[in-house]
């Protein structure tokens, strides 16, 4: 599937070089090496994909779902087996730590073991005698062709939110992952190629802009997955649903952890910093604002300042790192941007992460751990997603005032709390205006078997990513009505 120069598609069962002669460089974000190219593939082989896909969903659908689930099986174990291999892949392109690597990817392998549950997930329901001798029925069918469209920051994870979902319950499926990370999607598509997977069921199309536009018009989809910043998806959701597609487009954050002032300050700070720092700050649930509540202030400050300076900073695959470098040399420098603007706003730079290198990485894109204090509410850094390893504070008096600085976000992927008070906990989690709720967690991501719940514009669609939401994302609903007059 690969060679050295250029990563190759996907489609109707074979690899096939693009056609399009234009390509990106792929690079290590922690030493600049050139990794690959990754073709802009061009509408028509889009269409080539849309073809295979419609042709291969005519016979895919009447396959027993106990059937189609033996191929995930297989994908499970070879997941399994290549774990190791993929994590470096992952990090080698996304600059994570090899730990990080291995997490995501065994998130991903949860959504294969609970897309295996699809007997049961597409049930539909039924009830007899509806009127006299005359029963109803409900049965979930597959739409057809179905497509995904993924971002950067997990390039293992995502596209398993998705896949494993949709050719379960019967579609055939197309993936555009990320251009600035194909690799990951190469290596999973190599593994489906050994499941045995009669060809067309599923394709993968590189590419970028263009890419996408050619799935968004495309007649055969019937239904687009978007993960990634909230002025694509929204973009994403309005032109597919413009052409009558079904739509889920996952958009940025804005994350907010309260502190109150009775929460164990050792263990908030260790956990709000992973969540902060974590995958440099390039999680869609990393927590980007930190609002002290009363006397919280004071302790959660020191804290949060010494394990920020204190995370270990450097390559991915090196021992000990606990951070990696941000995705591109641009986005440092936006970040960095951002960084000085806050200071100009009136922000404290408590801990500052500029100006700093990693020993045999000069290339690489590090930035390190930053705290940025005295934060103004409402104010461009607090309204802004800075998607880098970036925390700023806030600070309320009450926790009434700081669930209404939350609300106030344009945004609603994930709001945590710290404290040790039941009350407190209950009322934030009733009040607060996110779709994933953290209670003394700091990332709150959802189980396979949850929907991946952002609220506002961190969302836009009805079903969610993963689970029962998959299910009915994924299939369309018949209804028979049926008289057997004897
Ligand atoms: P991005 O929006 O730049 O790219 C996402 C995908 O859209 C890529 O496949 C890209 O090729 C494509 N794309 C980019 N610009 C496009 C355009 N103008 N028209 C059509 N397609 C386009 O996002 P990214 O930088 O790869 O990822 C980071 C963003 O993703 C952050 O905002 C992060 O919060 C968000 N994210 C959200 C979630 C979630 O669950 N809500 C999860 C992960 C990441």
């Amino acid at each position: 599937m690969t060679n050295k120069d250029q990563l190759q598609n996907y489609i109707n069962g074979e690899w096939r070089r693009s056609g399009s002669g234009k390509s990106l460089n792929v690079t290590n974000p922690a030493n600049a090496e050139l990794l690959t190219q990754v073709p802009l593939s061009p509408g028509d082989e889009v269409e080539q994909a849309a073809r295979a896909a419609a042709a291969a969903a005519r016979e895919w659908r009447s396959v027993p779902v106990t059937e189609r689930v033996q191929y995930l099986f297989k994908l499970k174990n070879l997941l399994e087996a290549d774990l190791k291999e993929m994590a470096r892949t992952i990090t080698n392109e996304c600059g994570k730590t090899y730990a990080e690597s291995l997490g995501e990817l065994r998130r991903g392998i949860e959504n294969v073991e609970v897309a295996c549950g699809a007997p049961i997930l597409m049930q539909g329901y039924n009830n007899e005698d509806i009127a006299r001798g005359i029963d109803e029925h409900m049965f979930r069918q597959p739409l057809g062709v179905v497509a995904a469209i993924t971002p950067f920051n997990f390039p293992g994870m995502i596209p398993l939110w998705f896949l494993p979902y949709a050719i379960a319950f019967g579609n055939c499926f197309i993936l555009k992952p990320s251009e600035k990370v194909p690799m990951t999607s190469a290596r999973l598509f190599e593994l489906l190629d050994q499941t045995g997977l009669p060809p067309g069921v599923v394709q993968l199309v590189h590419g970028a802009k263009e890419t996408v536009d050619a799935l968004l018009d495309h007649p055969a989809v019937r239904a687009i997955s978007f993960v990634g910043s909230t002025p694509v998806a929204k973009y994403v959701y309005s032109r597919a649903t413009a052409s009558g597609k079904r739509a889920q487009c996952q958009g940025g954050a804005k994350n907010a952890i309260l502190i109150l002032p009775d929460a164990d300050m050792q263990m908030t700070a260790t956990v709000t910093a992973e969540s902060a720092f974590g995958c440099a700050g390039q999680r869609c649930l990393a927590a980007s604002v930190a609002i002290t509540v009363g006397e919280a202030r004071r302790s959660f400050t020191e804290a949060i300042a010494e394990a920020a300076a204190s995370r270990q900073v450097g390559c991915g695959l090196d021992a000990g790192v606990e951070m990696g470098p941000v995705i591109t040399a641009e986005s440092k420098a936006r970040i960095e941007g951002l960084i000085e603007r806050g200071r100009r706003q009136g922000a404290k730079v408590l801990v500052d992460g500029r100006g700093k290198q990693v020993k045999g990485y000069e290339q690489g894109n590090f930035l390190f751990p930053t705290v940025l204090q005295n934060v103004e509410p409402g104010g461009e850094i607090a309204r802004t997603e800075i998607f880098g390893p970036v925390l700023s504070m806030m600070h309320a008096e009450s926790i009434e005032q700081a669930i209404e600085m939350v609300n106030s976000s344009r945004y609603g992927n994930m709001a945590c709390l710290f404290t040790s008070s039941g009350a407190a906990a209950r009322k934030f989690r009733h009040q607060v205006a996110a779709g994933n709720v953290g209670i003394n967690v700091g990332v709150a991501a959802p189980m396979a078997f949850f929907p991946f719940s952002g609220w506002k514009e961190s969302f836009f669609g009805d079903l969610h990513g993963q689970g029962r939401h998959a299910a009915e994302f994924y299939t369309e609903t018949k209804v028979v009505v049926e008289r057997w007059p004897s």
